[in-house]
């Protein structure tokens, strides 16, 4: 899938998870806070294609990439697995540990991290969830840049901005009318 496609997703992922486990993060996802979770979800699920020379994160991250390569690492194999987005986010994890990072940037992370994990699942390649076991996981068939992903941004894109939307309540609006607060004493 393409980069645009796995912040999307992450986004969406994020947003579902939010809303659903409203305690879990306990902010206005519309919030000044928020605006750090954002971009670590993105990170987050662009940093397992850290194994393709020229993805959009290695290009950011020449550095960790290059490392990445040397020791050989082939596209889809530990960064796409669970033991990979352990090792990968354990030096996120040290910095919140020791207050250098808030927790929402590391949630996010981890959670963009995930959803890139579940996004390649649809891809008919699939990923080794549980590297180092070979068993690559696939549960559905978008190939890559072809007409059933670019369906799928879209839809996803719509899911996004619908679950934005309802944050800031317009749903509300419209389907209850304005809240008038009028309180009809009876005698
Ligand atoms: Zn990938």
């Amino acid at each position: 899938m393409t980069y645009q496609t796995h912040s999307i997703f992450g986004i969406l992922t994020m947003l579902v998870i939010t809303k659903s486990i409203g305690s879990f993060f306990a902010i206005d996802l519309l919030s000044l806070e928020a605006l750090l979770l954002y971009p670590a979800v993105i990170v987050g699920a662009l940093l397992p294609d850290i194994d393709i020379e020229n993805s959009k994160i290695s290009s950011n991250l020449k550095p960790i990439a290059k490392i990445i390569n040397w020791l050989g690492f082939k596209h889809r194999g530990l960064t796409h697995s669970l033991l990979g987005g352990i090792i990968l986010n354990l030096p996120f994890y040290a910095l919140y540990r020791y207050d250098l990072i808030p927790k929402i940037i590391f949630t996010g992370l981890v959670i963009g991290y995930l959803s890139h994990l579940l996004a390649d699942m649809l891809n008919p390649t699939g990923v080794p969830l549980f590297y180092p076991f070979r068993k690559k996981f696939s549960i559905f068939i978008i190939p890559t840049s072809s007409k059933a992903e670019a369906v799928f941004k879209a839809g996803i894109t719509i899911a996004v901005i619908v679950l934005l939307v309802d944050d800031l309540g317009i749903i509300n609006i419209l389907k209850w009318g304005p809240n008038l607060n009028v309180n009809i004493k009876r005698s």
